[in-house]
């Protein structure tokens, strides 16, 4: 018998597709939605790239309008938290007090900002950016003249400092390791977009972490180990997230870094399913488990959970990718590298237009195409193959990436 009540904590991505796959796969029970932000589920990626620029509605980033979850009869509980789940009851606590029994679960809980460790992280003036409210806080402050420090030269920090920067902000990059991106790219990547931010104007201090932040009343430095101490209005933290799997492992749900679940998302409760940011679940094209943070993998895993819950299963295995966009570059990455990679580069870096290819044992394991869309759609498929490639054809752009196995 399938579930009668299915209820979703985290009204993001992973939660919100959770939802929409049940209710278009023929659930015809109950389903309530239960989010601890006011907004409707909506995609973050703008939220660092055009609605922070101002260059994309609010409505533009929802899932789905408002109305779509009254007609398909999806209860959306939003300003609402949940406290603790009982599993032994199969319910739910809230935070103002109310209860909620389910005959499944999906947490969809996601993650939370990483917050500075340091003296003066919470003066006024230090921001961080993972939701609505959060650009809303500071997005007028990106007026011409006001000087921003970025913490983090990550994904977010660098698409932050081209939104910035072409504001006319004054943009410094404060990044501890030796480069930016340096978690998941090349060198020569990292190398290549520290030169166009630095083009753009954007200062970049690498391997210099933040020992502390100084003012009287309002953020006014960003003091270094390296000695610098950079004047700055506002700071913008971005040093990654903090999965949110607290209510998961105060019931014994097994965790590692994210909630450990298989390929149906299903966890180590049979009721309970865990999706998007907050999960973590095994790769079988990688052959390896993972805790991904990107759209696709929340709208998939959603979506294996739903069809799970429907007894229509099907297993969620997808080569991952993720995309960012800075200035006119479009960045769009498959597959997962490791630091020990071999790198090749197809097409023209001055040209803005160009692969990093990565191999390991001679497999093509990971692609970043840059402006380089066809390389970015042929890649999913090389890496899903598991094929090896001839590196001294790989850089020569005349032969499509789809023809290069061997
Ligand atoms: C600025 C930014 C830019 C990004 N850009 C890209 C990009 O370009 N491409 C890409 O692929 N990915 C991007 N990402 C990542 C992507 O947005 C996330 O991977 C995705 O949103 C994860 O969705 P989720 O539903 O798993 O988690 P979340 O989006 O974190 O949603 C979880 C929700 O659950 C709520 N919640 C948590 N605990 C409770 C509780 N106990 N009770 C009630 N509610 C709760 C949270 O507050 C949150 O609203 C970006 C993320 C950010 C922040």
């Amino acid at each position: 018998m399938t579930a009668q009540t299915v209820v979703i904590v985290g009204a993001g991505e992973a939660g919100g597709q959770a939802a929409i796959s049940l209710r278009q796969s023929g659930f015809g029970g109950r389903i309530i939605v239960i989010g601890d932000e006011s907004y409707v589920p909506y995609e973050r990626p703008p939220l660092s790239k055009a609605f922070l620029a101002g260059k994309a509605e609010l409505e533009r980033m929802y899932m789905r309008g408002a109305d779509f979850y009254p007609l398909n009869q999806i209860e959306l509980r939003l300003s609402t938290s949940v406290r603790a789940i009982e599993p032994a009851s199969k319910s739910l606590s809230l935070q103002n007090g109310g209860r909620l029994t389910y005959d499944k679960l999906v947490l969809a809980t996601g993650g939370r900002v990483r917050k500075l460790p340091c003296p003066g992280a919470d003066l006024p003036g230090v921001f961080y950016l993972r939701t609505i409210a959060d650009v809303l806080s500071f997005r007028d402050r990106l007026v011409p003249g006001a000087k921003l420090a970025i913490v983090g030269g990550g994904y977010i920090g660098l698409e932050v400092a081209a939104v910035a920067i072409k504001r006319g902000c004054a943009v410094n990059v404060i990044e501890a390791m030796p480069r930016v991106l340096n978690r998941v790219v090349a060198p020569e990547m990292s190398a290549f977009y520290a030169t166009v931010h630095r083009e753009a104007g954007v200062n970049i201090f690498t391997s210099a972490s933040v020992t502390a932040l100084e003012g009287h009343g309002q953020v006014e430095r960003v003091v270094c180990n390296t000695g610098q101490a950079i004047a700055t209005d506002f700071v913008i933290v971005g040093i990654g997230i903090v999965p949110n799997v607290e209510i998961a492992a105060d019931v014994g749900l097994q965790i590692d870094n994210g909630i450990k679940v298989d390929e149906f998302a299903l966890s180590s409760d049979p009721h309970i399913y865990a999706v998007g940011d907050c999960s973590n679940h095994p790769n079988s094209i990688l052959g390896r488990r993972l805790r991904l943070e990107s759209v696709p993998n929340a709208l998939g895993q959603g979506k294996a959970a739903a069809l799970h819950i429907l007894g229509k299963p099907e297993p969620y295995a997808e080569v991952p990718w993720f995309w960012s966009d800075q200035y006119d570059l479009k960045l769009q990455m498959t597959g997962i590298s490791d630091p020990g990679d071999g790198v090749v580069i197809r097409g023209s870096m001055d040209e803005r237009k160009f692969s990093a290819c990565y191999l390991r044992d001679g497999v093509f394991v990971a692609c970043n195409a840059v402006n380089m869309a066809k390389d970015f759609i042929q890649s999913k498929k090389l890496i899903a193959a598991k094929v090896k490639v001839d590196p001294s054809r790989l850089a020569d752009t005349s032969i499509a990436l789809k023809d290069l196995a061997v």
